[in-house]
Formats: structure tokens, C-alpha cells, sequence
């Protein structure tokens, strides 16, 4: 059995590796895992404490995928959820689709009984707001209380929003050997409401297949969107490229998506026979795993893999 997460899921592979301990199958793990990683107010990447939209509401993005079966559940742009992987999952469970969006979303998790929780944290508010301040002219800052000029308010702010991003993913392996991925975000700070990155797409920022492996980024999503990253590393198993291979194979990809900013991805990965591996465009990354004989998580190195130049 084993577990693997970005740095910040750290906080869940105990409680992930617990499930797994206790019966539990690769998704049990991997939502009990990211749903510690929603509660900590102190991740400003993820569910509650998560860095607010350009309007200062924290608007979250989950998917999670059944390495046995292909089955995913998605949701994207939820407001006032504390749990969109717990969400993500009852898609996958209740409904014949993979991904709801915004307003749908919010009725579903209501309707599936979740509590409404305000993810909007007075220190995640404090900052959202002193950046608008600092980096928008006063007269760009009261068309945004207008809800105005939200198009020159995305450029001015592009910066800051390179900086301020995270996710959080979580790759679990059963004792039956059944692989489950799962990824949370609030995705972008100071995005535009509504913007949707990698972590709800399947195929982009997740995916799992049993019979090759699986594997889950962080980073820019539009470039894992366009180059259908997380996939693109399975189906390379799949063609017969080990995994470290198929992991530099799908990071050297990134190398041709033109973005307006300097690229960054991280991937974390295994194989159908329980290797993992790590990569990072950033020098000096880790990212954290677990296997059933110990007992806390232990870090890993990502191999740098620059994606500049
Ligand atoms: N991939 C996330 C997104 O684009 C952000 C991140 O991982 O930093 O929404």
C-alpha cells in the first residue's frame, strides 16, 4: 500500500494511509487524505484559507479518478463548500457525468446534504485585499468593487497571480493494488470568477489507470491543459515508456506551450507496480510518501526538469 502527495498534503498521508490500513479502497484514501489538506486555514492553495478570486470570494476546483474503473468525479468554481473532493466523489458515485460547475455544483452538494462553510478566512481576505490596493490604481480598484474592469484588472494583477497558486495532490495505491488520484485547489489567486484550471480536467491534471499508473500535477493549469499532461504521462506507460520516461516525456511537452509567463509544473506519479516518482520546472521540490510500513511520510526529491529555453 502506498501514498504519495505534493508537499502540502503532507497533512493528509497519515490519515490517507490510515483508510487504506483500515480496509479502506485507493479512493477512500485519497479523499480522506485531501479533505485535511481542505481544512488547513494555514494552505492558502486549498478549501477553507484558499486565495480569493479577483472579486474576493474563494472559488474551489476537485476531481478525483478510479484507476479500476476510469470512473472521475469533478467539480469546479464551488463556492461555500468545504470539501469539493468529498463533492468530486458523489459525482462520480450519483450522477452518469464526470464534472459540475458553479451554481449546479453548489445544488448538488447541497442536495447530497454537505454543509455550507465560508472559506474566505479574514487573513486570506486581508491579503487579497492588500494586494489590490498595492498593485491596482485607485480608480482600477473602485471599478472593481463595481464589479467593472475586471479584464484590466486580470492584467495588471498577472504578476501577483504567478506567485500566488497551489494545489494539492494525492495518489493512493490498495492493498488490492486498485490506484486512485485526487486533486484540490482554489486554484489561481486573483483570477477571474469563473477561471478553471487543471485540477477539475481529467486527462489535464488527473488521471489514473490501473493496468499503467497514475499522475496528478500542480503548477499553471493552462499549460497542463493543453498538453493534456496528466494523461499524456499514462499513455506513455501505456506505449511502453518506463515511468521516470513517461514523467520526463510529458514535462519536455510543456516546453512548447507558449504562455504569457514563465512555465512552472510539478508532477507526482506511479506505475501499476507501485514506483513513484516526482518532477518540478523549480530546483529543489519534493514531493511526500507513505507506504503501509511506516509511520509518518518521508520526502522525495523531484527530479528537475526545466522547461525554459
Ligand atoms: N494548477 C492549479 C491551477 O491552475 C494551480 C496550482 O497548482 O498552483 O488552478
Amino acid at each position: 500500500m502506498l501514498v504519495i502527495s505534493s508537499e502540502n498534503g503532507g497533512i493528509g498521508l497519515p490519515a490517507a494511509m490510515a483508510a487504506l490500513r483500515g480496509g479502506g479502497s485507493a479512493v477512500d484514501a485519497v479523499e480522506a487524505g485531501i479533505r485535511c489538506v481542505e481544512s488547513n486555514a494555514a494552505d492558502h492553495s486549498v478549501g477553507v484559507g484558499g486565495l480569493p478570486n479577483l472579486l474576493g470570494v474563494v472559488e474551489v476546483d476537485a476531481s478525483i479518478m478510479e484507476g479500476a474503473t476510469l470512473r472521475a468525479g469533478a467539480v469546479a468554481a464551488v463556492r461555500g463548500y468545504e470539501h469539493p473532493i468529498s463533492i468530486a466523489r458523489q459525482v462520480m458515485e450519483r450522477l452518469p457525468y464526470v464534472l459540475l460547475v458553479g451554481e449546479g455544483a453548489e445544488l448538488f452538494a447541497a442536495e447530497c446534504g454537505f454543509p455550507r462553510a465560508r472559506l474566505e478566512t479574514d487573513e486570506c481576505l486581508a491579503m487579497w485585499r492588500e494586494q489590490l490596493q498595492r498593485i491596482l490604481s485607485a480608480d482600477q480598484y473602485l471599478k472593481l468593487v463595481r464589479r467593472e474592469g475586471l479584464i484590466e484588472a486580470t492584467d495588471a494583477l498577472v504578476e501577483q497571480s504567478k506567485r500566488g497558486h497551489g494545489t494539492t495532490n494525492l495518489i493512493a495505491v490498495d492493498a488490492q493494488g486498485h490506484i486512485a488520484a485526487g486533486v484540490s485547489t482554489s486554484g489561481l489567486g486573483l483570477k477571474y470568477p469563473g477561471r478553471v484550471g487543471d485540477s477539475p480536467l481529467i486527462g489535464a491534471g488527473n488521471y489514473a489507470d490501473d493496468r499503467y499508473g497514475a499522475a496528478t500535477c500542480t503548477g499553471y493549469g493552462e499549460m497542463a491543459i493543453r498538453a493534456a499532461t496528466a494523461r499524456s504521462l499514462v499513455l506513455y506507460m501505456k506505449m511502453g515508456m518506463s515511468l521516470v520516461e513517461a514523467g520526463m516525456e510529458a514535462m519536455r511537452d510543456l516546453r512548447h506551450v507558449g504562455v504569457p509567463w514563465p512555465r512552472g509544473m510539478n508532477l507526482i506519479a506511479v506505475d501499476k507496480d507501485g514506483h513513484h516518482w516526482g518532477a518540478s520546472s523549480r530546483e529543489g521540490n519534493v514531493y511526500l510518501y507513505m507506504t503501509e510500513d511506516m509511520a509518518e511520510p518521508a520526502r522525495a526529491p523531484r527530479v528537475h526538469v526545466p522547461l525554459e529555453g
